[in-house]
């Protein structure tokens, strides 16, 4: 192509470069360096930092734009990476690099605070860096300017496009009808025992099945590998090397083997990306949001569906045969899936877990905008969890300072975890309209249909969409709740003997 596009895709490539080495020192720093090494990977950090920062925001980066954009270029990848690099250097020359800075010293302060703050169970020791950290974050909004509201501007960050009106709309509608449905569950008289889960799982063999799961769905070990760490992530350099880790407890199934098949759905995504774009947005994923709709479709709709226990249950049963060997599949089937309210978000089922999402989004909506005052935050959270799900913390621990998002001044993060879930049963049931024997497929342990599905329709494209023009180009329609709500009660009424 010509020659300033040339030199403007070297200096996005090097930013791209940049990033992907700090991920990847960030991913040793979790899983494999030494305690003592923490000052020496600090710096390491800065620097990179530093260094990712002035390229994305230098006035030769500026120049080019300007001369691309007063081009005729039409090459499609061209023009995503001209248009996406456009909004990131917008966002990082808009914010003055003395808020920066301030930015990053209070979110060390705060995090320190929170966890201080946490252990004690006490909101007041971080009411002070959540009001400095707000104030902090109406700062960029301001810097950044946005069309509606400030909330806008901060969750342009992580969902490029979306905003908080058309959230409140999608949220309001899906708020009532969940509700309903965790009331009739709740009620039903058919309740699954999850107490099975609870049974030995020797870590070992637990370390063998996750691996074994990741890779019949289609995770590639020579483009990635599984390792340990206190928090599940899913980080890497590209397409060809792809990091997961997991953590195993011995007497709880679940986090391991779903938390593997999570990250994993998060792998494939990555190892789909374009290689031939390489650190560039057109090879880059769209959005937290649709990241997050691959690893709930992975982990939920394929590993928590009956079809894949029905192919995989025999055989879990004989690798955990004291846990398992006395439990019919059905049984099994009810644990994986049991839907009951928990004050915590991290430990919530399919169907609960938009609620907690909801509680949030208003709250950290009416903190930015000042309708709600940061003292009063431990009461109004206690009355939405109490409304929306029924049970109310008895402490902040495990109610308002339960994540450390607010923390680290993520205000807008949270409503992509909520997205994800409406992203994955949408085009979870484009998928199963286009593949009709989509589940008998999993039944005989086959997934290259779905990850073929995915590759096609998802993955190859890197930022060439943005979410919201993706999914309807992928599924016919703009996002609704319709698919999420039908996909909820189709499974979970069977698991509670409703019609
Ligand atoms: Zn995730």
């Amino acid at each position: 192509m010509s020659q300033p596009y040339d030199a403007f895709l070297k200096m996005v490539r090097e930013i791209g470069q940049l990033g992907t080495t700090a991920a990847l020192l960030d991913w040793d720093s979790e899983t494999y360096m030494p305690a003592n090494g923490l000052a020496i990977r600090a710096e390491q950090l800065a620097l990179l930092a530093k260094l990712a920062h002035e390229r994305q925001t230098a006035p030769a980066l500026g120049e080019v734009l300007r001369e691309l954009e007063a081009s005729e270029i039409t090459d499609e990848a061209a023009l995503t990476n001209i248009r996406e690099t456009r909004r990131s250097y917008d966002r990082a020359t808009k914010i003055p690099a003395e808020l920066v800075e301030r930015i990053a010293r209070e979110s060390t302060v705060a995090k320190d605070a929170w966890t201080k703050a946490r252990a004690e169970s006490a909101f007041d020791k971080f009411a002070p860096h959540l009001e400095e950290l707000l104030d902090l974050q109406r700062q960029v909004a301001d810097a950044v300017g946005y069309k509606g509201e400030r909330y806008d501007a901060l969750l342009d960050e992580y969902e490029p496009g979306a905003t908080a009106a058309e959230l409140t709309t999608l949220f309001a509608s899906l708020r009532t009808p969940l509700a309903e449905f965790v009331k009739q569950l709740a009620d039903a008289t058919k309740q699954p025992d999850t107490s099975i889960l609870n049974r030995s799982f020797p870590v070992e063999t637990q370390t063998l099945w996750c691996r074994q799961m990741a890779e019949v769905i289609g995770f590639d070990f020579q483009s990635g590998r599984i390792d340990v760490s206190t928090h599940p992530f899913c980080s890497g350099t590209g397409p060809g090397d792809v990091r997961l880790t997991t953590r195993y407890q011995e007497r709880f199934f679940s986090p391991a083997v779903f938390g593997t098949l999570h990250e994993a759905g998060h792998g494939l995504y990555e190892q789909g990306l374009p290689m031939e774009h390489l650190f560039v947005p057109r090879g880059q994923a769209v959005s937290l949001g649709i990241h997050e709709s691959q690893s709930r479709m992975w982990e939920n709709m394929v590993g928590r569906s009956r079809p894949f226990w029905q192919r995989y249950y025999p055989q879990c049963q004989a690798v955990f045969r004291e846990a398992l060997s006395d439990v019919p599949l059905d049984e099994f089937y009810g644990a994986i899936n049991a839907v009951s309210p928990s004050l915590i978000r991290v430990e919530a089922d399919e169907v609960m877990y938009n609620l907690h999402i909801i509680v949030r989004f208003e709250m950290e909506r009416d903190l930015i905008e000042g309708r709600l005052a940061v003292k009063d935050v431990p009461a109004a959270w206690n009355a939405k969890m109490t409304d929306l799900l029924g049970i109310t913390p008895t402490n902040d621990a495990e109610g308002c300072l339960q994540d450390i998002h607010w923390s680290m001044g993520a205000f807008g993060y949270f409503p992509t975890y909520a997205l994800g879930n409406l992203y994955a049963a949408q085009f979870f049931a484009a998928a199963r309209r286009d593949l009709p024997n989509l589940m008998q497929d999993f039944s005989q342990g086959k997934f290259g249909g779905l990850l073929g599905w995915l590759r096609t329709n998802i993955h190859q494209h890197g930022q060439r969409y943005r979410a919201g023009e993706l999914v309807e180009r992928v599924t016919g329609s703009p996002l609704s709740i319709e698919p999420f709500l039908s996909y909820v009660r189709a499974k979970f009424s069977p698991v509670y003997g409703l019609a």
